[in-house]
């Protein structure tokens, strides 16, 4: 078993930005800017951003965050969206998801410009995707194919089954996985809710990509012996031991699931670390603009 160990793959790629950040302004170009919009309280939501606006320090982008309250209406964020779609200075911007339930997550994506939709969230980068077109792939499926071609892991021909269908992690993998490129050409199975037979389906998998939010779900039995094992879940689960009075926890029974895989990633530690250097790719592209000119 190998540990695809997202703490040094992203600390690798992130001082790899930072080098062709000092490039890019040295050449003449703008910093950098990444903004971000949070709205209410989540304490994981502000871990998040708060992560992300201290890697554009460290790799040297400017970075503005931009809070609201709990109450918010949709009306003000969407003037917020609009506000940072037409500040020149901005190169891209995110709206940290979830938002409080009386927001629509769609209308705010949708009002996001596409060509600052760092989160690759709008419909027009998800059908640019789709078609093969450049466009902003959103940020932890980009960590993840970052991760395969890192540790030089064979997608040719390959059975990978994808678990999970979210908007943001599942559906965009799927489609991933099957192009006609590396990482890619591996025939898919989408798995979700209602699908029977998981466990089988799971155990004809070479590369199994788990995203359903359900903390150490998948235990051995569900694995093919030197299955590539990537884990997407993040749920944090109550420790009392821990001096935050959580635990992290993967949706990977990791100690379980480990033997039997060829390459496993760990939760904390895994494919968490590496969203955020999609965020940090895809702004950078969206300064020097890569996608949309
Ligand atoms: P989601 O809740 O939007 O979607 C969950 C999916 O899992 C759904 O498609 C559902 O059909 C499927 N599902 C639920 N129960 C199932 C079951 N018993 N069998 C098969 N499928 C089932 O979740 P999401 O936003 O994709 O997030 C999934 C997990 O990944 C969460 O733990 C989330 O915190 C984490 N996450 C991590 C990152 C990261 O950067 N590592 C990014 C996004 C999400």
């Amino acid at each position: 078993m190998q540990l695809l160990d997202g703490k040094a793959i992203s600390a690798q790629i992130k001082s790899e930005i930072k080098i062709e950040v000092e490039n890019w302004i040295s050449a003449g170009g703008k910093k950098p800017h990444l903004a971000a919009i949070l709205v209410g309280e989540d304490g994981a939501s502000e871990t998040y951003v708060a992560s992300k606006i201290r890697s554009c320090e460290e790799i040297g982008f400017t970075s503005t965050l931009l809070r609201f309250g709990p109450e918010t209406t949709e009306a003000e964020l969407l003037e917020a969206v609009e506000s940072l779609n037409k500040n020149s200075d901005v190169d891209g911007f995110i709206v940290q998801l979830p938002l409080p339930k009386h927001i629509s997550e769609n209308t705010i994506m949708e009002a996001v410009d596409s060509s600052k939709d760092v989160d690759g969230f709008h419909p027009i980068n998800v059908g640019r995707m789709c078609k093969g077109l450049p466009a902003y792939i959103s940020a932890t499926p980009f960590g993840i194919l970052e991760m395969l071609i890192r540790a030089g892991i064979e997608t040719s021909g390959k059975h990978c089954v994808v678990i999970g269908r979210s908007q943001i992690v599942g559906l965009p993998m799927s489609i991933l996985m099957q192009r006609n490129e590396y990482p890619g050409n591996c025939t898919v199975t989408i798995t979700h809710s209602k699908t029977k037979n998981l466990k089988e389906i799971c155990q004809t998998a070479d590369i199994l990509i788990v995203a359903l939010g359900r903390p150490e779900f998948v235990t051995a039995d569900y694995i093919k012996d030197g299955a590539v094992v990537i884990d997407v879940g993040i749920t944090r689960v109550k420790d009392a031991s821990k001096k935050s009075g959580f635990a992290i926890k993967g949706d990977v029974n990791f100690a379980d699931v480990a033997p039997k895989s060829s390459f496993i990633t760990p939760v904390p530690g895994g494919v968490g670390l590496m969203t955020i250097c999609g965020l940090l790719t895809n702004t950078l592209k969206a300064a020097r603009k890569e996608i949309y000119k």
